[in-house]
């Protein structure tokens, strides 16, 4: 593959924006390749190279690149009329109607413009619902670009993860292994009176994808009902992906009492959103104290491309058939494996999907079997990853160096490191599948 233009474009970067990028993990190296455009479950470079994409922005693209008739007439029509105004619009409603409607948890919602920005004013609204300062995290989790969870470090032993967060705000953020039951039962003895909330995502989908295993989110359920601590699901990731329109709680039959969204609610446009139940998200200014505002929250053209993106799903057969192509990636890898590399382990459910790099004897010798990765029932459970550090754990090096340069010169674009998920979109196809499939055997 030829990457000339990509390579002068990233110079070019690389003298007027930091590592030549505006989010920090497109900056592959030795340089990323430049997208021109997108095109239905593909990305043609600058070059002109095709890749079948499994990235899809980092999860939102649902449709894919090519947006059905009436999503792009929505976001047209809106775009049209001026981009936005300051002044509330009825597009607004009708997302905030079709997002209670569906989500089991979600009473009533609040819009901003990143899944950062909605995790940022969730812990603000947890705080100022209970008067307390403390949140629980999970080692792994992520929760966007903010300094209450921007962590390193165990239990109370927690200190910043970046350069400039001030280490009081680590002092107020409580971690804990995904999945051990032990360990957040011992922070609730200790710290139950102080911890306004747990914050989770039902499913780790930026480290590796990993599942709680059977009773977890029940047990923090409880014990956050016991305290009077709030549980808060970051669905940004899994919200309209992971059990279609009622979202990871749904599926799994918890409710949270807060639920932050980004990503797909939007249609490809930046976006957040605030759910819960009316009498923790009226707390949020004007109806209550605590201080929510942005001028830029509910654009009515994300408003449209969202609230077309989930009609359209939910009128046609989206999740399906995402979901399928889902089952046929991770049981058509796991034969791959099977045969290939038997200590790799592919994870994931509904449209996501990742193989993990897990070394020999780790977890056992085998990966899960397609279909059933990270069920309880499946006989090779006890050999998927349960927590952050099983991730972190695995060959996560010579993924990178060498099995996504591989997959990329073989046209087939995915998370350029180990962590975050694959995705899959209504437009990608049974070819698409076959050509990836291909790929991950030569590269493998
Ligand atoms: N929470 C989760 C679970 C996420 O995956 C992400 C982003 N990948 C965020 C929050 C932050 O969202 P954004 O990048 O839109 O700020």
């Amino acid at each position: 593959m030829n990457h000339e233009q990509s390579r002068d474009l990233y110079d070019r970067a690389l003298s007027v924006m930091p590592g030549g990028v505006n989010s920090s993990v497109r900056a592959i190296q030795p340089y990323p390749f430049f997208v021109q455009k997108g095109d239905g479950g593909h990305v043609v470079d600058a070059d002109g190279n095709r890749y079948v994409d499994f990235v899809m922005g980092y999860g939102p693209l649902l449709l894919g690149h090519d947006l059905p008739e009436q999503v792009q007439a929505a976001i047209q029509q809106r775009a049209s009329e001026g981009p936005m105004y300051g002044a509330p619009t009825e597009v607004e409603v009708e997302l905030a109607e079709f997002v209670t409607r569906h989500v089991p948890g979600v009473e009533m919602v609040r819009f901003v413009n990143s899944g950062t920005e909605a995790t940022v004013s969730a812990v603000r609204l947890a705080r100022g619902y209970t008067g307390r300062d403390k949140i629980v995290v999970m080692q792994g989790g992520y929760h966007g670009a903010q300094e209450s969870t921007l962590v390193e470090g165990h239990g109370e032993h927690t200190h910043p993860s970046s350069p400039g967060i001030p280490e009081s705000f680590a002092e107020h953020t409580l971690t804990v292994p995904f999945n051990d039951t032990e360990a957040v039962e011992r922070v609730f003895e200790e710290h139950g009176e102080d911890i306004a909330a747990v914050l989770t995502e039902p499913i780790l989908g930026n480290y590796g994808i990993v599942h709680p295993v059977e009773g977890y989110h029940e047990q923090l359920r409880q014990l956050c009902d016991e305290h009077g601590s709030l549980l808060i699901f970051d669905e940004v990731i899994t919200g309209f992906r992971v059990g279609g329109l009622q979202c990871a709680q749904g599926k799994f039959g918890i409710d949270p009492d807060i639920t932050t969204f980004g990503k797909i609610v939007g249609g490809g446009f930046p976006v957040g959103a605030i759910g819960g139940k009316s009498e923790i998200i009226e707390q949020f200014t004007p109806a209550g104290e605590v201080f929510q505002s942005g001028t830029f929250s509910g654009h009515p053209v994300t408003m449209a491309a969202g609230l077309e993106t989930l009609r359209y799903a939910a009128e046609n057969d989206v999740y399906d058939h995402v979901n399928e192509l889902g089952e046929r990636m991770r049981s058509g890898i796991a034969d791959i494996l099977e045969d290939q590399a038997p200590q790799y382990t592919v994870v994931g459910t509904d449209s996501m999907f990742k193989v993990i790099f897990t070394r020999e004897g780790e977890f056992g010798e085998g990966h899960c079997e397609a279909g059933c990765t990270q069920n309880p029932t499946c006989p090779r459970y006890e050999h998927c990853p349960k927590n952050g550090m099983d991730v972190k754990q695995a060959e996560t090096e010579r993924w990178e160096r060498l099995f996504w340069p591989a997959m990329k010169e073989q046209g087939v674009f995915l998370t350029p490191n180990q962590f975050e998920s694959q995705f899959l979109s209504a437009a990608h196809t049974d070819t698409d599948i076959e050509t990836a499939l291909e790929a991950y055997k030569d590269a493998l």
